[in-house]
C-alpha cells in the first residue's frame, strides 16, 4: 500500500491543529513545525501510512519526493506508477 493523496483524506480532517495540508498540486503534507504528535492521523489513516518518526516524535507520511517518488523509481517490476492527478483519488475506505 501507498498513500494515494485521498481526496478525502481522513489525516488531514482529524489533525486538531490543522497541520495537514494539500498543496495546489494535491499532495498531502505535514507541517512539522505545527504537528503535536498525538498520532489522531496515525489511527485514522485506514492504510497505514502516517508514522511518528523516533527521533522527532513528528508524524510523517508519503509527500510524493518533490515529484519524483523513490518508491516508483525503486520497483524493479514497474508496479507503482507516478498518476498525474493524486488529488483525484478515492480514499480506499470510501
Ligand atoms: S492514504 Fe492515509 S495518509 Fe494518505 S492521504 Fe489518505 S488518509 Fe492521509
Ligand atoms: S500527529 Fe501531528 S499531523 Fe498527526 S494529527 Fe497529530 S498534530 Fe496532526
Amino acid at each position: 500500500m501507498v498513500c494515494s493523496q485521498c481526496e478525502n483524506a481522513y489525516c488531514m480532517q482529524v489533525c486538531p491543529v490543522d497541520a495537514i495540508t494539500r498543496s495546489p498540486e494535491g499532495v498531502v503534507r505535514i507541517d512539522a513545525e505545527q504537528c503535536i504528535g498525538c498520532a489522531l492521523c496515525i489511527q485514522y489513516c485506514p492504510v497505514n501510512m502516517v508514522h511518528l518518526d523516533p527521533d522527532t516524535k513528528k508524524a510523517v507520511k508519503c509527500e510524493l519526493c518533490q515529484g519524483d517518488p523513490a518508491c516508483v523509481a525503486a520497483c524493479p517490476t514497474g508496479a507503482l506508477v507516478f498518476a498525474a492527478s493524486p488529488a483525484k483519488e478515492q480514499n480506499p475506505h470510501d
